[in-house]
């Protein structure tokens, strides 16, 4: 019987991070198993409690391998999370249960052990306590290995098994699914929710591979090794790709590697137009691994670092000692171009386990990042402490997130005035002149950029979240993110007032969120005159490209033009046009 082929599938969804790969689909198993029920007679009771008593002793062997593989790939801090793993694992209550009930309901052990876990999943599930509550998933993963462990012939699906170089289909990741991402076999990956600047979208740039969010039923579309093309570019995924499109996307691919050419010649060369105006690119790090690529890829410095990946996947705070020596590495390796310490943002779609915020609070218009650290000072000075000591060994700036107006700024002042009282009189050594400066991502904060202007040394404007505050659209939900639209009118004057309000004022004003990775809307803010563009240090060369192709003349009549256009829609359409113009290889060439 011959083989029917398989129709091409196109799936559309959130460009998340640019890139094309091709390969065979891992759909991450996120579904229950089945255990039908079996009895068993009086004798076999004795062969179930070895056939558990084995499978115990497998997983933790399992678990405590991934744990090793994850400490050396990435640092023991990721590593931590799989010791709440082995908690659950040799909980004596939990074991003697299914003990006992093998013995009392003669049932195999795969059924009574998936009863007992079932009860307890669903007595945390239910718990108030929001630290116990997110147990639940830890209680949940164990409860799959073991599994797995008993059933030999089923299939549990886990990152960590991965053999062959995949493109990974999830519904979204957990953070246990993040630290395992490093795994060089992920050519690309995609899922069914998210935005274009959520967290899962900005970790995938990080680890520079392409991406698409949004897709909202990919894992019901595709199944295990379908072969898939991932077009991060134009948010696409196409399942069983004919020939035809397989054709058309080598010759995307080998335009792809063609530019990654022309970028090796430009790497150390400056960020220059060709009328001679300088500006600097640099890169955003979410974890102190990402250092040796972001030195590969000319970055003049680290523009934002988000401390708060510090703070997740783990059970516990980090100390001030762990954080100075987490920040005093970043600063030793990229010495001597700055780094902006960004502190603490936790909230929006950013939680850690070791904090209670309850979740009525944890909204992107909740208890978020400025707004928490001013109502939780031990855990903010702490990080003060941190990143006072460290300012000793590099180009340390540090800035606050989501401040919304000049009250708060001045509430943060005033606690790192308190901490630098003390580190004095304990006569331990920082910086006196450190640039503090603040994030632009509230409306508010743009409104009134001229008087926080005043007070700070510099400005870093968080496009992420000022869109979606501007246009009242959460960042991370599909349904919406048509209407997340970078280029409307009301973003870019917000955008022009906060420049125009720090050059007023002799500060320097850069901008940090996804917007300035895309040639086409940094053409537009090269125009409006920003200082420094900080971004995936992915994108960084073909961003350094664009600069070094056009003159700053031109970039500012563009800019001007589409200051007068009147929706998003047209604003990009123009932006594109122009950059086709005036630079048709970065145009094309946009990965
Ligand atoms: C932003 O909001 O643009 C930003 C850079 O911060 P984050 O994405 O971490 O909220
Ligand atoms: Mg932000």
């Amino acid at each position: 019987m011959t083989k029917t082929k398989k129709r091409e599938l196109i799936l559309t969804g959130i460009s998340a991070a640019p890139g094309v790969a091709s390969g065979p689909a891992f759909i991450l198993d996120k579904q229950d198993l089945y255990i039908s029920p079996r009895s068993i007679m009086e004798t076999e009771i004795p062969i179930e409690i070895a056939r558990f008593e084995e499978a115990l002793i497998k997983t933790r062997e399992e678990i405590l391998s991934v744990q090793t593989k994850i400490s050396k790939d990435m640092g023991v801090r990721h590593a931590q999370i799989f010791d709440a793993h082995l908690l659950v694992l040799e909980d004596r209550t939990i074991i003697q249960e299914v003990i006992k009930n093998i013995k009392k309901e003669k049932m195999c052990v795969e059924y009574i052990f998936s009863q007992v876990m079932k009860k307890y999943i669903k007595v945390f599930s239910e718990i108030e306590d929001e630290y116990l509550r997110d147990r639940t998933s830890d209680i949940n993963d164990v409860s799959k290995r073991v599994l797995k462990n008993l059933m030999e012939e089923t299939k549990l699906h886990d990152l960590n098994d991965l053999t062959e170089e995949t493109i990974v289909i999830a519904h979204d990741f957990s953070p246990s699914d993040t630290a395992s991402m490093y795994n060089q076999k992920i050519l690309a990956f995609a899922t069914d929710v998210g935005g274009r600047t959520s967290h899962t979208a900005i970790m995938a740039k990080s680890l520079g591979i392409p991406a698409v969010v949004g897709l909202k039923d990919a894992t019901l579309r595709i199944a295990n090794q379908d072969y898939l093309i991932v077009d991060g570019r134009k948010g696409l995924v196409i399942v069983h790709p004919s020939e035809k499109t397989k054709q058309k996307y080598n010759i995307v691919k080998s335009k792809i590697a063609a530019s990654k050419t022309r970028f090796d010649d430009i790497k150390d060369l400056p960020a220059e137009t060709t009328d001679g105006k300088r500006v600097s690119i640099m890169a955003n790090l979410e974890l102190p691994e990402e250092i040796p690529v972001i030195l590969k890829q000319g970055s003049s410095g680290i523009g934002l670092y988000r401390t708060e990946y510090l703070y997740m996947n783990r059970s516990d705070l980090p100390s001030e000692e762990e954080q100075f020596k987490a920040y005093k590495y970043i600063l030793k390796k990229m010495a001597p171009n700055p780094v902006v310490i960004r502190t603490l943002d936790l909230g929006g779609d950013k939680f850690a386990s070791s904090v209670e915020v309850p979740k009525e609070m944890q909204s992107f218009l909740g208890w978020r990042a400025i707004r928490f650290c001013l109502g939780r000072p031990e855990i903010f000075k702490t990080q003060l402490r941190a990143i006072l000591r460290a300012s000793v060994y590099g180009n340390l700036k540090m800035m606050y997130p989501m401040v919304s107006g000049v009250c708060e700024l001045r509430e943060a002042n005033a606690m790192l005035q308190e901490v630098r009282n003390s580190l004095k009189k304990e006569k331990i050594a920082f910086k006196t002149k450190m640039p503090i400066g603040v994030m632009i991502e509230v409306p508010s904060a743009a409104m009134t950029a001229d008087l926080l202007a005043k007070e700070v040394d510099f400005f870093s404007i968080g496009t992420n979240d000022l869109i979606q505050y501007t246009l009242a659209v959460d960042r991370t939900n599909e349904q919406t993110a048509n209407l997340y639209q970078p280029g409307h009118p009301a973003v870019l004057r917000l955008i022009k007032k906060t420049i125009d309000a720090g050059h007023e004022a002799g500060i320097e004003v850069g901008l940090c969120g996804e917007m300035s990775s895309e040639p086409v809307l940094a053409f537009f803010l090269l125009g409006m005159g920003l200082d420094e563009f900080s971004m995936s240090s992915f994108n960084i060369l073909q961003v350094k490209e664009l600069i070094r192709s056009v003159s700053y003349a031109d970039a500012q009549s563009v800019a001007k033009e589409a200051l007068t256009l009147s929706t998003a829609d047209h604003v990009e359409d123009f932006l594109k046009m122009k950059l086709k113009k005036y630079a048709p290889h970065v145009y094309s060439g946009r990965k």
